[in-house]
């Protein structure tokens, strides 16, 4: 049989992003990490930044993977290696899920509100915010050749409170939402571990870039973890975290506040929201000039930032300007 030839993210494309974060050249396999037993870490190339992400491996009498970002040479290394009986994706985007497509014959489930984005590419569009902009096709094209978007088998679903056993470890779904309506994290009770995805306490987050993000939601979610008050902290894209938890999930939240002073701070000069987006206030400062799809999720992260502080009566807008109150 031919195998069909994948092809692998651009990974030059995130160089700037990387370098930034002095991880550049770090390309590697990903690796297992012990963290309770019958519960693995699954460390992603390097070190889980985007495309990649880093996924849970849970053992027992059967074998369950949380996400599948980890880039085809990892995945087939760890299906060499583990006979995997179920798949669960944390949300709908593509650095979490693009290597469902090797598990063909394994049932893959999410989040309700997540599966019909893994399900159909018009979906994911749609969520995304795209349809019917005049650079539709420029967005797919960039956002495709960001992280492969190969569709995988039909995803299957899961809801806030089902859990998860391999016979020797329980995993509890804790609904998450914000940064996609259907993003989850995972719980293991006993060891009072959370597996967190993209709630990453990073310096690029919090995030809410597409159209179906909530800033709202995603502060819930970030109280809801610091209510949990996890022993111990896995995200997808950072080094997980055994101490000064809460305190991480505060300042993570407390950053969304950050940048609505930042953009009150600009608007004490009455600007359209072009002249705005212009001075790309949101990620600048941390990747420099800004290309699709970073300028695509600044534009919708600034319209939901404005939207809430007009509702607050912190921004008015008059004609086609937005100034500080
Ligand atoms: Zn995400």
């Amino acid at each position: 049989m031919v195998k069909r030839a994948v092809p692998g993210p651009d990974i030059k494309h995130f160089f700037p992003l990387i370098k930034k974060r002095n991880h550049e050249g770090k390309k590697r396999l990903g690796y297992l990490e012990e963290i309770a037993p019958d519960f693995h870490l699954l460390h992603a190339p390097l070190e889980g930044h985007i495309p990649f992400a880093h996924s849970i491996l849970l053992t027992g009498k059967r074998n369950i993977l949380i996400d599948t970002g980890l880039g085809p040479e990892t995945v087939q290394w760890l299906r060499k290696k583990f006979d995997i009986s179920l798949v669960l994706n944390s949300h709908y985007h593509r650095d979490h899920n693009w290597c469902n497509y090797l598990f063909k014959g394994v049932p893959i489930k999410a989040h309700t509100l997540d599966a019909p984005a893994l399900n159909s590419m018009k979906v994911y569009f749609t969520y995304m915010g795209i349809i019917g902009r005049k650079d539709e096709r420029l967005i797919r094209r960039e956002t495709v050749k960001f992280i492969p978007h190969i569709q995988g088998p039909k995803v299957g679903t899961f809801g806030d409170g089902d859990v998860f056993d391999t016979g020797s470890v329980e995993m509890k779904v804790v609904h998450l939402p914000g940064h996609s309506p259907g993003h989850c994290g995972f719980l293991e009770p006993k060891s009072r571990t959370v597996f967190s995805a993209d709630i990453c306490c990073d310096s690029f987050g919090p995030w809410y870039g597409h159209e179906c993000c909530s800033m709202e939601d995603f502060e819930s979610s970030i109280d809801k973890l610091v209510d949990i008050d996890p022993k111990v902290l896995i995200t997808a894209h950072t080094p997980h975290l055994k101490e000064n938890i809460i305190r991480a999930l505060q300042n993570y939240k407390a950053k969304i506040e950050v940048r609505n002073l930042k953009l009150l701070e600009l608007l004490k000069e009455p600007m359209t929201f072009k002249g705005l987006l212009a001075l790309r206030p949101l990620y600048s400062h941390i990747i420099g000039e800004l290309k699709l799809p970073f300028s695509f999720w600044e534009e919708v992260m600034l319209r939901k930032h404005l939207a809430r502080l007009t509702g607050d009566k912190r921004v008015r807008k008059k004609g086609r300007l937005y100034s500080t109150i």
